[in-house]
């Protein structure tokens, strides 16, 4: 289990120069958006070193999600140029702070089941100070047992000079000259939520009593398949993913599924079931697998039961069919 987290200059400054490219005191506040990317590094006992940051797609002003596994073989390519290996990814939360969103803690949970030591860094240029390097790590627990689901790491940024010094640099590097005090208000923050009709991240996950009548009453339809984008490479780590969606109108509680053992493949997940705790209505999420084909030619992936609950703790089930994937 990782404890501590060094950050190098190097990567410190890469993930800053893209969050600031998204979120910046010359681009108006409501257009700032997330950002998010790949962690590579080392892993020493209880220890991971970042030594690079790779910046991978940008989000909306609140949200955005890792959706894009089949690039894992890239990223892993790059690590093994510095001798590294995958040590987890960062994104940024532009203006409110530092936890894991329900959404990051599923993405978390996700990196790791593929990558046992794998930590998640949240990144927020605003509250950066001479104490505050702007950077937080977290890793899930992964039983999935009640209360706080997420813990937060020691972190040592391996600086020479101090963290708004960095930013200062960064920030005229990319031809900002104002600095972030001169732009946000707490009000704006307050005002951008209320303009998205959410409420804030931390308390995104909808509690029972928060829900209109019209939500109470309404239910959800859950549909599932498998997204496979590319042909498996035989005897090779690939990513296997399934789209789970809710297409009906009431929230679904308590998404569980497994991807069940297989004479055909080796599942490599450490965590080949996974429990989503909500699925919002109009809302889709990805789950991603690891696994190994013991065979060329073609393989069957095979069916998957995912089941829900209503509110009222009906429970309903999809499946997910089985498919025939080329293997090379
Ligand atoms: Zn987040």
């Amino acid at each position: 289990m990782i404890q501590s987290v060094i950050v190098t200059k190097e990567a410190y400054d890469e993930m800053f120069k893209y969050v600031i490219e998204y979120a910046n005191p010359n681009r108006p506040y409501r257009q700032w958006r997330e950002v998010i990317g790949w962690l590579i590094g080392t892993i020493e006992g209880e220890t991971a070193t970042v030594l690079r940051a790779i910046p991978m797609t940008s989000g909306s002003s609140i949200f955005v999600e890792m959706s894009d596994y089949t690039i894992i073989p890239q990223i892993a390519e790059e690590a093994n140029k510095i001798d590294a290996v995958i040590v987890g990814w960062f994104h940024s939360h532009p203006s409110f702070g530092f936890f894991l969103s329900s959404v990051d803690i599923r993405t978390q949970r996700n990196q790791q089941s593929l990558f046992e030591n794998a930590i998640a860094l949240v990144c927020d240029p605003t509250k950066i100070s001479t104490i505050e390097p702007g950077i937080h790590g977290y890793q899930v627990f992964m039983d999935h047992s009640r209360g706080r689901e997420y813990r937060e790491l020691d972190i040592s940024i391996d600086l020479e000079t101090t963290y708004p010094a960095v930013l200062k640099e960064l920030l005229l590097d990319a031809g900002i000259e104002r600095s972030y005090s001169d732009v946000i208000a707490h009000e704006d923050l307050a005002a951008l939520y209320a303009l998205e009709g959410i409420s804030p991240p931390h308390l995104a996950m909808a509690e029972i009593g928060d829900l209109l009548a019209s939500e109470k009453n309404a239910l959800p339809n859950v549909v599932a398949e498998y997204v496979i984008s590319t042909s498996l490479q035989y005897k090779k780590e690939n990513y296997v993913q399934v789209k789970i969606s809710n297409i009906g109108d009431g929230i679904a509680y308590l998404v569980d599924l497994a991807l069940p053992p297989n004479y055909e493949f080796e599942i490599l997940s450490m965590y080949p079931r996974r429990i989503v705790d909500q699925l919002n209505y109009d809302s889709a999420i990805l789950e991603t697998f690891k696994i190994k084909p013991k065979k060329e030619g073609q393989i069957i992936l095979p069916s998957i039961h995912v089941s829900y609950r209503t509110l009222d703790q009906r429970k309903y089930q999809v499946i997910i069919s089985a498919m025939r994937v080329a293997v090379l």
